[in-house]
């Protein structure tokens, strides 16, 4: 049975997770549907995990052209430090730099992001990140 909630959350997502691809935040959208993929994997619905898995493998294809533009990169993402809290591996995650100003419109000095296996390590966990992109424990 659909949670018609569930249903309207990924339906969002996904919507966000395009526009995403539109304007080339491969990042960003991969980190979406990855959301979307958790989601549909809990409901059980196999299309929805298909797509969101053909859009990661797509997002991460262009991803990997954009590299060389990595100068490019720099100008509208910034590097966060993160340390697992789980094995204290640490490693940098390109982010937008939009996040920090959308915390700061919605009068939140902290971002949450959600780090996925394959970021820094094989966990799985959310670290809070302030306006000057630090991370906070
Ligand atoms: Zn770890």
């Amino acid at each position: 049975m659909e949670d018609r909630n569930v249903g309207a959350k990924n339906r969002s997502i996904v919507d966000e997770a395009k526009k995403c691809i539109d304007r080339k935040e491969w990042k960003i959208a991969i980190s979406l549907f990855q959301e979307s993929r958790t989601i549909c994997l809990t409901q059980d619905w196999p299309d929805g995990v298909r797509y969101a898995n053909e859009m990661i493998a797509k997002a991460t294809s262009n991803l990997q052209d954009s590299l060389p533009l990595l100068k490019d990169l720099r100008e509208y993402c910034k590097k966060i430090r993160i340390i697992c809290p789980i094995c204290n591996k640490t490693g940098a995650l390109l982010v937008d730099k939009n996040i920090g100003s959308r915390a700061l419109e919605e009068h939140n000095a902290l971002i949450k992001l959600r780090i996925f296996p394959g970021d820094i390590c094989e966990h799985e966990f959310t670290v809070f990140v302030d306006d000057t992109f630090k991370m906070r424990s």
